[in-house]
Formats: structure tokens, sequence, C-alpha cells
């Protein structure tokens, strides 16, 4: 049975998708006014982590990301550059979806735009109107939480000092500035705006993600994720206009994950501890080091990145990663099975299992893989160990891989490239990172001409040889 903390309840609960079989999962989207920082990515990554657990115990799942590509952000940001704003926030997406895709994320199903969705919100607006949760103040219209007696349920803020009518514009504010919010803003000088038949003007950031949630995955639905900043006033105002809307509820279960911090401080661009994945791969970073390291910390805890956590996540990725090599290589005597593996693996699976069951507690799961680990070299030091026994050990990596996605793909063997091959390879995909992309061809060419072609998959790189590894030393 899958338990996840929900942090409406306040409790661990049961999960139970309201259709069998299938979840149906909303995580909020970068608003893409900049690169993403790795904080961000903290909270991508526990999504992925989560889907892929769901997918690996059977489910099928539904999953929509929202791009935010209209806010006070991204509009602030286009005027200071003097551009349109769908030219500046471009740019930004498309590193957002590079950065997933060297992370090993796996897509949502849909990316819808705010900017495409105006109607959609628009038609519930003009129904928070009609039903008396919402107000026109000077040409904005705003959502009154007096009308609404649930607000704050999800963030537990103490309501008793609410002065109904107090209104705050601004797309993010603090707790302590409980007030009514603007659902749209009244066009301003300078700033894009609809033509609509509420008026002119454009959305406020929470609306956007109540419209498009129901759009894709309905009125009600399964599971809604985001950092732990997202739960005031980003959810708590979803909740407020999808339930005041549609008069039931709205998210089954309720998921955020905590902070990252670095060095034991927030990040912030003025202390210049804000890591963007560039900045790290142009450190020297693995990305696929920084993704065990993101997934491997339970999700409701602080998360304190330091260059220490980082190489020791890299150590523990590669006791898995060379062991896995070693069960791979395929030199052990044929046929010999030791029906003690059997009994190893399927320990193993129970307890990497369990521990996600848990509400994803993956160091439980990863305590499991690691005890295996031992178990399975004692067992190869021992020489009680055939090569069947390596091939089911392997596979059975293989299979929990769908859910960390850690290890490079079969036959992509680091040991197995040249060191001036391997180099070439992660300085052509740090050239891409960099978006360096004369660089990246031209280093791309030139591993074509010693006979190796690179692969962009959905599961990261992949390269393959055209020629005898021999061939190039004449
Ligand atoms: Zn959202």
């Amino acid at each position: 049975m899958i338990r996840f903390f929900n942090t409406m309840s306040g409790r661990v609960e049961p999960f139970e998708p309201l259709s069998a079989g299938a979840v149906k999962l909303y995580t909020c989207g970068p608003t893409v006014y900049d690169y993403q920082h790795i904080g961000n990515y903290r909270a991508y990554v526990f999504e992925d982590l989560l889907k892929r657990f769901l997918l690996f115990m059977g489910y099928k799942t539904s999953h929509v990301m929202n791009i935010t590509d209209v806010d006070d952000k991204t509009i602030r940001g286009a005027n200071l550059r003097g551009v349109a704003l769908g030219e500046y926030t471009q740019k930004y997406q498309e590193a957002f979806f590079e950065d997933l895709r060297t992370l090993r994320i796996l897509p949502a199903d849909v990316y819808p735009r705010a900017t495409e969705h105006i109607p959609e919100m628009v038609a519930i607006i003009r129904g928070l109107l009609e039903k008396g949760y919402a107000y026109r103040k000077e040409g904005s219209i705003y959502f009154s939480i007096a009308k609404f007696p649930a607000y704050g349920r999800l963030s537990k803020i103490r309501l008793d000092e609410l002065k109904p009518g107090q209104r705050v514009e601004a797309d993010e504010y603090e707790k302590e500035s409980v007030h009514d919010f603007a659902l749209w803003k009244q066009p301003k000088p300078g700033e894009p705006f609809w033509e609509t038949e509420i008026g002119p003007g454009r959305p406020g950031w929470h609306i956007e993600c109540s419209a498009m949630s129901s759009k894709y995955l309905g009125e009600t639905f399964d599971i809604h994720c985001g950092g732990v900043d997202n739960i005031f006033p980003h959810h708590e105002n979803e909740i407020a206009q999808s339930e005041a809307f549609t008069g039931k509820p709205f998210v089954r279960t309720w998921m955020h994950c905590h902070h990252l911090v670095v060095d034991g401080e927030k990040m912030s661009k003025s202390k210049g501890n804000q890591f963007t994945m560039s900045d790290l791969i142009g450190q020297g970073a693995d990305p696929i080091d920084l993704r065990f390291l993101l997934l491997s910390t339970h999700y409701r805890k602080m998360l304190n990145f330091t260059s220490d956590v980082l190489a020791q996540a890299k150590a523990s990725r590669r006791r898995l990663l060379d062991f896995l090599f070693e069960l791979e290589r395929g030199d052990l005597s044929p046929g010999r099975t030791n029906p003690v593996v059997s009994d190893l693996i399927g320990k193993a699976r129970r307890g990497f299992v369990e521990g996600l069951a848990d509400d994803l507690n993956i160091s439980n799961s990863l305590s499991a893989l690691f005890e295996f680990v031992r178990e399975v070299n004692t067992l190869i030091a021992s020489q009680k160990f055939g090569q069947g026994d390596a091939e089911a050990c392997a596979a059975f990596l293989r299979e929990v891989d769908s859910v960390l996605a850690i290890f490079p793909p079969k036959g992509l063997q680091e040991q197995a490239l040249p060191p001036e091959i391997a180099s070439k390879i992660e300085a052509r995909q740090r050239a891409r990172q960099q978006k360096d992309f004369k660089l990246a061809d031209r280093l791309r060419q030139e591993l074509i001409e010693e006979g190796i072609i690179l692969e962009d998959t959905k599961d990261g790189l992949r390269w393959k040889r055209t020629k005898p590894s021999g061939r190039t030393n004449g």
C-alpha cells in the first residue's frame, strides 16, 4: 500500500487515485523570467521520483506542468530588456526544457502556457463574479477571501486578523498580508493586456493553475505538487478559486518539497550562491550526480547543498555504477546460478518498494540497494556466483533504475571509452549546456570522424561506434 504525506491533512495517508490504476498529477512549473536554479530543480526531481515510482507500481499517469509566461516578473524582465514578452520568455523556456532532459526528468504530457489559456481563465473569473466570490475595483477583479470560509486550510494561516476588503495586487506576497488577491489586473502602460468579455487586462498568477489543471485533469484530481513556498499564497488561492467556482473538492493529495539551501544559507542572487545547471556543469559537476543528490534526500527535509554532499552523492552513485558494470562485463563462468541470488533480489526489491511506498522514503530504498551490493559482492568474492546470477542482478538494477534514472544506458560503460573520447563527449555536453552550439557541433563532428555517433534521447545521451574501436590508431 502506498502512503503519502498530505499537506492538507498534515498526515501520512493511504494513497488511492480517483480512478483505479490512473493518477492525475499537476505540478507547478517554472516562471520563465530567468534561468532556473538548483532549488527549483529540487522540486522537479522530487516530482519526477514520485511519477517514476507510480509508473513503476503499474499506474498510468496524466501529468500537467504549467509554464508561467506572463506575470509580474516576466513583464518586468521583458520591459527592462525592451523586448516583447513572448521573445523574452522563449529563451528561458528552451533552457528549462534542456535542463529537464539533462536531469533525465520525464516530460509531462502537457505543458500549457498561461498566455495560451486566457479564455479558460476568463471563464472562471466570470463565474466567480456571477457567484459573488469576486468583485471589481478600479478596473481590476479581486477574489474576496471573506466569502470563502475554508480559506487558510492548506497553509494553516490564522484569519483572526483578517480585514475584509483589503487588497493585494502582487502575484507573490507574505503570510503577513492575507488579503483579497487579484484575479484579473487592469491594463497598465507598458504592460501586455488582452481584450476579453470581462474587460481588458491580464490574469494574476494563481488563476492560471486553476484554469489549466481543470482543463486537462478535470475539476477534481489526485495529486498537486510544488515547493513549500507555493503553499501560501499560490496553492491557497488556487483552492479558493477552483472550489468556489466548481463547488467540488479541487485536489485530493497536496505534496510539497522542502527548500534547498546552499552552505546553510538561503539562495539569493546577491549572495552569489544561486546556482543554475550551467553554473554547476561549468564547475565540472556531472548532472546525474546532481540528480542523485537531489533525489536521495527525503523531499520533506531541508537539503543543504555543499560541495561535500555533492562529492558524497558522486561517490555513492559510483559504487552502484561500478557494481553494475562489473555485473554486465560478462566474464563470469557461464550457466551457474546460486539459489541465494533470487532471494537477495527479492529482498532488495521489497526493501526498495517498501521505502518509496512509505511517503517516498528514499533513504530506506537506497539502503536496501546498498545492502544488496554488499551481499552480492560477498558471493562474488567467495566465487559462488555465475554468469546467470550476474545477469539476474543486473536486470534487477536496471529495473529499479526506471525509478532512479542514475545509470548510463546499457552498453555505455564509461571505462569502455578511451579517456580522450569520454572527455570530448563531456566537453560537447557542457558546450550545449552553455548554449555554445557552434562548439558543440564542432566537437560532435570530431567525434564522428573518430567513429563515435552521439544521439540525444529522452533517457539522455547515447553513443555508438561506426568503426571498430582499434581503427583510429591506424
Ligand atoms: Zn501553480
